[in-house]
């Protein structure tokens, strides 16, 4: 059996990888090892009824031994351990959650259920590279991937409405931390029907506006407000999230850059794990409403059509009706007045399973079947 050496198994991501895993019993398949960057020497997690001790993570000789290496660590990991890898002789397969590698020439960004020849013909040219995409990048591309593979786009602008889960663990915490804080605030206001909603709003603002609103690690209120910045600046005025959603889309297509135009505005909101995004699309050409949604369903087995109906939308196109579920719906579907080319979509997805953990998983399989 192939060695696997899994670095950042208990991180968020990580632990969503591993629960997949063992759902999907890919454990079945290899041999693990788990690598830890600060817990070397302690019990690893149990697999088929047995744990192991937590390899030094940063240990060249041991991550050598690897034949395949999955890495939920972040990119300052990647960073540092990784070139040393390969310099040392290396020529195992890496596949990683982190953004360092994703755009070099090296690596492909694996997505396969939208990218899967580019993956398999990338193999058999001696790549060994494997990133995850970024999230909102990935779910777009699972849900509309079957218009961009009837290459029916010739630009779309993406507006993201993207969860806590993308910032990480801490984040998560801290904006149940600023919901408490809020609804502690008018506590003892909110049964009294008395009191008039203004009074109540004006408890709530000056609560996240007090010095002891709970904002350590997001900076700003996003409780009861919203971010319209993700990620650092680039010097046209994008943010680095905005940046990625043309580079990284084409990249995964196989395109050359800029082959399609996407662009949008990338925003935070309060949900929890599922990142949602509004789509304007031009259509290269004008296909009806019905046509659109056959593609989307054929673009793979996990976009489902959500009708472009009120209650129907609001049931099934919502992050709280998806999380925890592979399926990406794609709604409000139709034909915008700007012109029979213009279409609007909407869809939402859980951003740690296709956003972040799955398509490593998967990953592990393609190389798994390609190896034999
Ligand atoms: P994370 O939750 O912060 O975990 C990263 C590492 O932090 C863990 O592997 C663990 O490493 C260490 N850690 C320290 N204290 C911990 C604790 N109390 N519980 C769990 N782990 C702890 O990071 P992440 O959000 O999973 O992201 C990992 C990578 O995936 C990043 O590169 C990120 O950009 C990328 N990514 C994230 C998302 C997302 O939705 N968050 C989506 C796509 C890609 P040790 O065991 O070595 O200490």
């Amino acid at each position: 059996m192939k060695k696997i050496g899994l670095v950042g198994w208990r991180g968020m991501v990580g632990s969503v990888l591993m629960a997949r895993m063992r759902e999907e019993k890919d454990f079945d398949l290899v041999e693990p090892f788990f690598f830890t960057t600060s817990q070397a020497g302690q019990s690893s997690p149990e697999v088929a009824g047995q744990t192991s001790v937590l390899i030094e993570a940063f240990d060249i000789a041991a991550l050598k031994d690897m034949d395949i290496i999955i890495t939920c660590q972040g990119s300052n990991y990647t960073n540092d351990v990784y070139y040393k890898l390969r310099r040392s002789g290396w020529n195992g397969f890496w596949i990683d959650a982190a953004s360092a590698l994703r755009m070099k020439d090296h690596a492909v960004i694996t997505l396969d259920p939208v990218n899967l020849k580019l993956i398999q013909d990338s193999l058999v040219n001696g790549v060994k590279d494997f990133i995850g995409g970024n999230c909102t990048v990935s779910l777009m591309l699972m849900g509309l991937g079957g218009l961009f593979k009837a290459n029916l786009v010739e630009w779309a602008s993406a507006m993201t409405y993207q969860a806590a889960s993308g910032a990480g663990a801490v984040h998560m915490r801290e904006l149940i931390l600023q919901m408490g804080a809020i609804s502690s605030s008018v506590e003892t206001l909110i049964d009294s029907p008395e009191l008039g909603i203004l009074d109540i709003d004006k408890a709530v603002t000056q609560c996240m506006q007090s010095e002891q609103f709970p904002l350590a690690n997001w900076g700003f209120p996003l409780a009861g407000s919203i971010l319209p910045w993700i990620g650092d600046a680039k010097e046209n005025g994008q943010s680095g999230e905005e940046w990625k959603n043309e580079a990284e889309t084409n990249k995964i297509l196989g395109n050359v850059q800029g082959a399609i135009s996407l662009d949008g505005l990338c925003v935070r909101i309060g949900a929890m794990r599922c990142h949602s995004q509004a789509l304007t699309i031009k259509m290269r050409e004008n296909v009806s409403v019905a046509d659109i949604e056959d593609l989307i369903l054929e673009g793979n087995p996990w976009s489902a059509i959500v009708p472009n109906e009120k209650h129907a939308s609001l049931e099934r196109l919502t992050p709280a009706a998806i999380a925890g579920s592979l399926t990406v719906p794609v709604g409000r579907i139709r034909k915008m007045n700007i012109g029979d080319r213009y279409l609007s979509a909407f869809t939402a997805g859980d951003q740690l399973l296709w956003g972040a953990a799955e398509p490593l998983r998967r990953m592990l399989r393609v190389v798994l079947d390609y190896l034999g």
